[in-house]
């Protein structure tokens, strides 16, 4: 298949009419699917309506078809149209958060979206994203619109065009290039089914920025406890890998170089995963910095760039710097801890 690939500037005026978006509306009218930017990362695009449209996603990215996907919406009332209804918290978090990176778990209208896209649950994930091109399309295709991250099931999602084509380019429509994404890292899912709203995965919004507006938010046992089964279906499955195997490493500096002259006696090519302030204490073949500690949402936003770098490199092995569980800093240890299949070496 061809892979249109439209370049579409996020500020131009009167985006819902610019000629590629009009193009991509009409491919989404059609049941194709079109990759576009989100600001979180690039997903995947298809009329949530329609099975012919979601089969399509599942079989380009080669997702598993119990993973549901997250349904985008390009105005907050747009959300009655696929809900069966709107919990009081449920309500406060869309005022405070949409548009944006949280994912609202609700009751399912029935007879409206295509079984495919919601795994045949009784629950809808939905989310309205803060990216005017996004919203764009979605508004110009007059549909509710299923959307996974836009990298081949199981690789590190894209946060660029470019990342989509490696995955992608011959097997879906057409791609959106927006830029780069700006948060990095998907979107928070919280369910609101229940009484107190359950983060069943960190993303963009924090426990705390949530905890300001509804009160008491949990988190799903199964984000600490890998024996429990998670309520999210596709926390069960690992993602975000890069080829080499991924290590987290919580020690001193002597330790990580340690670890490292030990691998390379072995003849392994070692990459490590660090940042801007710990680069230049660190020996190793590839040594690239993810950002900077003291701004975590600067490691959220190049961590998926960095995994993929690791592949061009071809390094045997990588070990990454761990970071503090609060704040983003909780959705980047789940992403980091999946890509390393919670391998974690310890002083
Ligand atoms: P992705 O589309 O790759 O960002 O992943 C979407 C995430 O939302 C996956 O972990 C899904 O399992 C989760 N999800 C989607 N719909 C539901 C739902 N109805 N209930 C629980 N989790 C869901
Ligand atoms: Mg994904």
């Amino acid at each position: 298949m061809d892979t249109k690939v439209w370049k579409v500037d996020k500020h131009v005026d009167n985006l819902i009419d610019y000629p590629h978006v009009v193009d991509a509306a009409i491919f989404l009218a059609e049941n194709e699917v079109v990759a576009l930017p989100t600001e979180t990362v690039y997903g995947l695009g298809g009329n949530a309506k329609s099975d012919e449209a979601v089969a399509k996603i599942f079989a380009a990215k080669g997702r598993p078809g119990d993973n549901p996907l997250i349904i985008h919406i390009a105005k907050k009332e747009q959300v009655h149209s696929i809900v069966k209804d709107i919990p009081e918290k449920a309500a406060q978090l869309m005022e405070s958060f949409w548009p944006g990176p949280l994912t609202i778990i609700f009751n399912k209208k029935d007879g409206v979206l295509s079984e495919l896209a919601t795994a045949g649950l009784s629950t809808v994930a939905v989310r309205m994203p803060d990216h005017p091109v996004a919203l764009a399309l979605i508004e110009k295709s007059g549909l509710p619109i299923a959307a996974p991250s836009a990298n081949s099931s199981g690789k590190p999602s894209p946060t660029t065009a470019q990342h989509v084509i490696e995955d992608l380019q011959g097997k879906i429509a057409g791609i959106i290039d927006g830029g780069p994404t700006g948060v990095g890292v998907e979107s928070t899912v919280v369910d609101c089914t229940e009484s107190i709203p359950v983060i069943l995965r960190p993303g963009g919004i924090t426990k705390e920025q949530l905890e300001e507006v509804v009160g008491e938010i949990r988190l799903d046992p199964a984000l600490k406890d890998q024996e429990s089964k998670p309520k999210s279906p596709g926390m069960k499955y690992r993602h975000y890998a890069p080829n080499a195997p991924l290590y987290l490493v919580s020690g001193s500096r002597s330790f990580l170089q340690n670890l490292i002259a030990e691998r390379q006696k072995e003849g392994m090519r070692v990459g490590v995963l660090t940042t801007e302030e710990n680069m230049h204490y660190v020996q190793a073949d590839v040594v690239l910095a993810c950002g900077k500690r003291a701004e975590l949402a600067t490691v959220a936003s190049s961590l998926y760039d960095v995994l993929r770098t690791f592949n061009k490199e071809n390094v045997n092995i990588i070990y990454s710097e761990v970071f503090p569980n609060t704040g983003v800093g909780q959705a980047i240890m789940n992403r980091l801890e999946k890509a390393a299949g919670h391998k974690l070496i310890s002083e």
